[in-house]
């Protein structure tokens, strides 16, 4: 079997073409494809702007900013998540907290979100920013979040790096119904990609107005939100400290091409997925639980071993060319983090399923062939391990 990576891009040869003609064009970046992605991804997923950036980083960093986080700011996030969401934060000045996860869905949890704002009022420590991560692809229990946002006064930036096509509630993630902002990623193991890529969505003009000049230096063209005279067409005023976050449109051609391909990619992951779900019913491995108003979009397919078995499946796995991962350690042990105060036992529930989880490999090019391999080397490593006992 040749080796089975656990995310990958899927690539057509009008994904190709489309990146071709923009290389033929005369606009590499800065171009029409840029605004055209925006209008496609807004509609998308229903919402009123979408604006592109380099990264999902970079699209967590400039919401961060457009939301005032500064130094003194408290942003909390979920534990179980790559380290950009909480990281967003610490490049703003501000402290990092963690709310440990909900041990079925590996969301964040609503019920310890609500007793750490308790005591956080208590303390005068509330946050400013709350970060949801829709773990997996599911999304995480945004009505309850938004009360308690409602309630303790903080604002709310989805992390839906995982999560374009999902939905919630009968509603495309990335709606932003339930919060601020909602920010995607396009990174090739992502649902769809352009390489490096991701954007901001928001329902919010003036949110839109502020991510979108951050990408580019603080600069605005604007005629109409010049402070000073403009002195000819060539024109142009820094009003903030921005970036070069930019993304080119050699990028959103791709991103255009993949956005019209989304709805057969959510299949497939979706029917992979439960391919998996058959194969493994008799397991006793914990399989991904889905609440009932989310429909995930499957970018992941975490499965909890035994604790003491992971790192012999993992090993036995990726011999037999299966590209199984790990999602996630959980951000609090990173090194970086443990220096700023965190430590083992934190965020218990996080910890414990990071000891077990191992993600199966699941992008739409695969096949049911594919996770019949997985599932019987799966098996086969089981077997090995009741006889060794
Ligand atoms: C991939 C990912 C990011 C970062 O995305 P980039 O586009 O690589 O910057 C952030 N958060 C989560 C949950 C991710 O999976």
């Amino acid at each position: 079997m040749e080796f089975i990576p656990y995310g990958r891009q899927f690539i057509s040869g009008a994904d190709i073409q489309s990146v071709v003609d923009v290389l033929q064009s005369d606009c590499l970046t800065q171009g029409p494809l840029v605004d055209k992605f925006e209008e496609n991804l807004a509609s998308y997923v229903k919402a009123e702007y979408a604006v592109m950036v380099a990264n999902a980083t970079a699209a967590l960093h400039l919401s961060c900013l457009a939301l005032g986080v500064s130094e003194g700011d408290i942003v909390w996030t979920s534990p179980n998540s790559f380290v950009a969401s909480s990281n967003c934060a610490l490049y703003c000045g501000a402290e990092v907290d963690f709310v440990d996860i909900d041990p079925d869905t590996y969301n964040m949890s609503v019920e310890q979100l609500e007793q750490k704002l308790k005591l956080a009022k208590v303390k005068g420590r509330l946050p400013k920013i709350v970060i949801p991560v829709h773990f997996a692809g599911q999304s995480c229990d945004m009505v309850a979040i938004k009360a308690l946002s409602d309630q303790y006064s903080f604002k709310i930036i989805e992390d839906a790096s995982h999560a374009i096509g999902a939905k919630y509630s009968d509603e495309p993630v990335g709606c932003c119904k339930y919060s601020d902002i909602a920010i995607f990623s396009f990174h090739p193991v992502k649902i769809i990609t352009t390489g490096e890529g991701g954007a901001a969505i928001t329902n919010d003009e003036e949110i839109a107005i502020k991510i979108a000049d951050l990408r580019t230096h603080g600069i605005t063209r604007d005629k109409s939100r010049l402070t000073d005279q403009s002195q000819g067409a060539w024109y142009y005023e820094q009003q903030s400290l921005g970036f070069n976050y930019r993304i080119t449109d050699i990028q959103c051609a791709l991103g255009l091409s993949q956005l019209s391909r989304i709805d057969s990619f959510l299949e497939q992951r979706s029917k992979l997925a439960s391919c998996y779900n058959m194969r493994l019913s008799n397991s006793s491995y914990k399989k991904p639980t889905i609440d009932n108003d989310c429909k995930s979009s499957w970018h992941l397919y975490p499965l909890q071993l035994k604790s003491a078995d992971r790192k012999y499946v993992f090993e036995k796995l990726r011999e037999a060319n299966i590209g199984v991962n790990v999602h996630y350690i959980p951000i609090h042990l990173q090194p970086y983090y443990t220096k700023l105060g965190f430590k083992a036992g934190d965020f218990p529930i996080a910890e414990s399923y990071y000891d077990k989880v191992i993600s199966l490999p699941l992008q739409p090019q695969m096949t049911e062939e594919h996770i019949d391999y997985v599932c019987d080397q799966l098996n086969k490593c089981v077997n090995e391990m009741s006889m060794a006992v």
